[in-house]
């Protein structure tokens, strides 16, 4: 990725101060996905690492995930598959607790979703602590999964999210960071 590419990237994203709640700096990503160079070049860099692999699925974290990785997985001639907020899938599902800044959440996804051994990568829009993201990891490696990366637009390195995951074994590639 040129260093002009990478500026344009980030300035590309639009920074919303003391959002959903106070110190907090949301990294709003709209306004990438609605600059069509932008948007295309982003997934172009993200999954260049695997042009050629063979990737069976790509599995987006709801909902920004699904954006970037339904574009990804298009990219990649992959299936894809959705990880949800618990309750909004239809048919049975495993679930994992991941961790919040205070407390916990869950995650799910469809029980059939992967074939044990299909070699899927992750997607969403921004890594921070990584929590959501060792989450999805784990759960995808309890239905069978072979994890072969994480990606993500943008990074928050400060939070050490990216480290915790490659620590789990995962290669992961984002494009921008913020501190
Ligand atoms: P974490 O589990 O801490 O890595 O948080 C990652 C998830 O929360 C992703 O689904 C992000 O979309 C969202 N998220 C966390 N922090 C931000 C932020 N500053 N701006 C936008 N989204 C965020």
């Amino acid at each position: 990725m040129t260093p002009e590419f990478a500026n344009d990237l980030k300035a590309s994203v639009r920074a919303i101060p003391d959002y959903p709640k106070p110190g907090i700096i949301f990294r709003d990503i709209t306004t990438l996905l609605g600059e069509p160079r932008a948007f295309r070049r982003a997934i172009d860099e993200l999954v260049q690492p695997w042009a050629g692999s063979k990737i069976d699925k790509v599995a987006g974290i709801e909902a920004r995930g699904f954006i970037i990785g339904g574009a990804i997985a298009h990219q990649v001639s992959s299936g894809f598959v959705p990880i949800r907020k618990k309750g909004k899938l239809p048919h049975t599902c495993v679930s994992m607790e991941y961790a919040l800044e205070y407390g916990t959440d869950k995650i799910e996804v469809h029980v059939d979703a992967i074939t044990p051994g299909e070699r899927v990568i992750l997607v969403d829009d921004l890594i921070a602590t990584g929590g959501t993201a060792e989450g999805a990891i784990k759960l995808l490696r309890q239905i069978g999964a072979e994890v072969v990366a994480a990606c993500f637009v943008i990074d928050l390195p400060e939070l050490g999210g990216a480290a915790k995951i490659r620590a789990m074994g995962v290669p992961v590639r984002t494009l921008v960071a913020f501190e």
